[in-house]
This record gives C-alpha cells, structure tokens and sequence, in this order.
C-alpha cells in the first residue's frame, strides 16, 4: 500500500484536486490520502491555515472572526461547486465552525479546521472514506507522536476501504484538540505510513523533489535522486523546506521509503529519501537567516561546573531557545531565531545576565545565518575545503565554521545579506 500526502498547493483549488484525483487512481496501491488545507493559488494569495489563524487573532481582540471566515467560506464553496460536489451541507459545517471560533475554541482548533475541511471536501469528490485525525491522531503536550496513535490507526482503517485523512492536527490524551507545528501534514503522513505498514509514502507537493539549492537563488539547481533521512533532516534545519524534519521520526525504525513528488510534473520522478545511502560527496546547500548572535566572555568562568547551564537557564527566562553554540575557553557564542527577543528583551538579557555572572562583556548582534552543506563524507572528502575556498574566493565574510558536529553537514556562519552570494559559491565550487 502506498500512503500519498498532498500539501497545500497541491490542494490549493478545484484543478489541482482534479490532478490529485488523477494521480490516485493511476496507482491501486494508493489506498490513503492524507490532505493539508488549501495553500496559496498565487504568490500574492493566503494560505487558509494563516486567514483562520487571523481568526482565531481577531476573536482574542475581542471582534468577531466573520469578515476574514468569509473569505475562507468562499474558498471552499468555490471549490466545491466546481467539484460539483454538495455545497449546502458544507456551508452549514462552515457556519458551525465560525461560531466555535467566534466561542473562541483557540487557535489550534482554528487553524485545524483548514486540513479539516479540505478532507472532507476531497471524500467526497473521490468517494473515499473520510477519517478525522481527532479520532486516531493522540499527539503528547510535546508535540511528540503518542504510542497508542498506531494501534487505534490500525483499529480504524478498513484495508479493504480507501481513506482521506485530514493532515497537521490529533487530539490529546485528555482529549483536546492539539495542531503539529506548521507545515505538520508531513508528520500525519509519515504516521498513518507507519500505521498501516505501507511500502511506499508519497509526499506531494509543487516542485519536483528536493533541490541540491534553492533554485531561487541557484538557477537550474539539480533535484536530489536520493537522499538518506539523515541528509534530509541536516537539509531542512538548515532552512530546506521541502519536508518536515520531525516527520522523519516516525517512520525511522520502519525504514520505509519518502519519494518527494510533483503534483503538477507527476511523470517527474522526484526525490527518494530513504533510511541508508551511503553518498561521498555533499548532496544540497541551504542557508537558514533570521539569526542574532549572544556572545558572552569571563575569565576563568567556565572551569566552575554547571556554569553554562545556569546561563542557558537563564536565556530561557528570556524566552531565548539557541539553536547553535559555540565554546571557547573564557567564551560563549549562541545563535538564536531573531523572533524570539525584541530589542529590549536582549538589553534586559544582557543586563540581567552581566549582573548576575559578573561577565567581562556580553553583547548581542543581529543578520546572521547559517550556511549549511549537507550528505557525504564531509571531512574525508575535503568538500568543506572547496566550499570555504569557493567563498573566499566570492568575498563571502565567515563568522564560524562547524566541521565535525555531525558526519552528514559543515556549518558555515554568514552575514545574513550575502545569504545568496554564499548559496551560489558552496553550489559552484561543489558541483
Ligand atoms: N496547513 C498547515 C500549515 O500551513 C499544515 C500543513 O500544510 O502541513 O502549516
């Protein structure tokens, strides 16, 4: 069996769901769907997922969510009168779910309703099974996978019947509605892939696999043939966007095989991700921007024990998660996602923290990002050789260089706006 996820562009308006009904009836072995809720038609147009999150903002001001419902009802009407499927129960369920948000039933049941709909919508055009995630999904209050999901999974689906499931969202232990993070469909594939043993999980999207860079900024990037579930998750913590890193979890000890697909190009054959492949050289180059950088230096401080756990205590006080860090003797560098602190956060950071420690200097900066390359065997190889002569020969400026953290990627630390500059040289000097 085959376990095909469709994303949100994929499910965007009637005629990609026409193309998705075409591409899961040219396979018998495609016997579940799992759907994301409409995603943009046009660079300039919202996701549903963003307008009900908008909703679920204006009901915690106070106003009513009606004006930006509207536009979701609209949506989904549209698609089914052109699906020709019954538009009159859906506006009932449409007007129920408005006034649960208007209740103020908060944001994750919002922004849930979006892969709710659509699923319902899509059984009904392809005549399948409609499955609510509520039901068989039990996500833990980390946002972790729950055990007992797989078992009520299996008890739920019919082998013999054919399903659509909604993606993105489960329910509690206790029973409450609970959202994966964005992007979270992938996840709900990879789990009802696992479930159900399936030989093969499809994962449908707009391009054509997973690039070796973005080919925004690398014109006539290669797709990656195959890439291991190692290399995958290197790529997108590194700002790779293809597929969601926490999906890979729960189909690792199952090993079953992702082919990342195009629903517009389907005769391409996109990208394998698969448990082992061993490659030789660097697979892809991504950057992740958006970075500030805390560095702090005291002499002698670090030969006292826990001392940078009590710092890292004290970030999270701040509500500041590091996603890097680097160590010195008397010195401490972490990166960390620039939305986490305003200005005035980070001063009354470094004030507390200079206080506290009795530190010799602490400063934060802005505009970092982080160039990552990924797959191979990155030191024996010399790649990260080529990659650091290619952007020194670009005048790409380097603030650090992580050669060894992990066997699958280098780590290059960039100024944010030669972000592009730096994509093209490590893609130049290595492929
Ligand atoms: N609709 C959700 C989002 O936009 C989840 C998903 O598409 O996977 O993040």
């Amino acid at each position: 069996m085959i376990v095909s996820k469709f994303g949100g562009s994929s499910v965007a308006d009637a005629d990609q769901i026409k193309k998705v009904k075409a591409i899961l009836e040219n396979d018998d072995r495609r016997r579940i769907a799992v759907v994301s809720a409409p995603g943009k038609r046009t660079r300039e147009d919202e996701k549903i997922t963003d307008l009900l999150y908008k909703c679920n903002k204006l009901v915690q001001n106070g106003q009513t969510c009606r004006p930006v419902f509207n536009e979701i009802s609209k949506r989904f009407i549209q698609i089914a009168q052109k699906l020709k499927i019954d538009d009159a129960r859906l506006s009932e369920r449409l007007d129920d779910i408005r006034c649960m948000i208007d209740a103020g039933r908060g944001a994750d049941y919002a922004a849930s309703r979006g892969e709710y709909l659509s699923a319902l919508v899509i059984s009904e055009y392809l005549g399948w099974e409609f499955l609510d995630a509520e039901e068989a999904i039990v996500i833990n209050q980390d946002s972790t996978v729950n055990e007992s999901t797989y078992e009520r999974l299996k008890e739920k689906l019919d082998p013999e019947k054919r399903y659509v499931i909604p993606g993105f969202y489960g329910e509690t232990e206790q029973g409450v509605l609970k959202t994966f993070t964005r992007g979270g469909s992938d996840i709900t594939g990879s789990i009802v892939a696992r479930a159900v043993g399936a030989e093969l999980y499809e994962n449908w999207t707009d391009v054509s696999g997973i690039y070796r860079a973005d080919p925004r900024i690398v014109e006539n990037a290669e797709v990656i043939p195959v890439i291991s579930y190692k290399e995958v998750r290197e790529l997108s913590d590194v700002g790779a966007s293809v597929f969601h890193e926490e999906a890979i979890a729960p189909i690792y000890s199952a090993g079953i095989p992702i082919n990342v697909r195009n629903t517009n190009r389907p005769e391409d054959p996109g990208t394998m991700i698969v448990r082992e492949e061993e490659s030789t050289w660097p697979i892809g180059v991504s950057a992740r921007g958006g970075l500030s950088r805390i560095r702090l230096r005291k002499l002698m401080f670090f030969k006292k024990y826990g001392m940078r756990h009590a710092l890292l205590t004290m970030l999270h006080i701040f509500g500041i998660r590091p996603c890097y860090s680097l160590f010195g003797i008397d010195s401490i560098v972490w990166f960390f996602d620039s939305r986490m602190a305003s200005e005035s956060v980070c001063q009354a950071m470094c004030d507390r923290l200079s206080k506290e420690f009795g530190l010799d200097a602490i400063s934060v900066d802005h505009g970092h990002a982080i160039l990552g390359v990924v797959g191979g065997n990155i030191e024996g190889s010399g790649a990260y050789l080529k990659v650091l002569e290619g952007l020194r020969e670009k005048g790409v400026e380097t603030t650090f260089v992580n050669c060894g953290s992990s066997e699958a990627s280098m780590l290059i630390g960039i100024k944010e706006e030669q972000t592009a500059e730096a994509v093209k040289a490590a893609y130049s000097s290595l492929f």
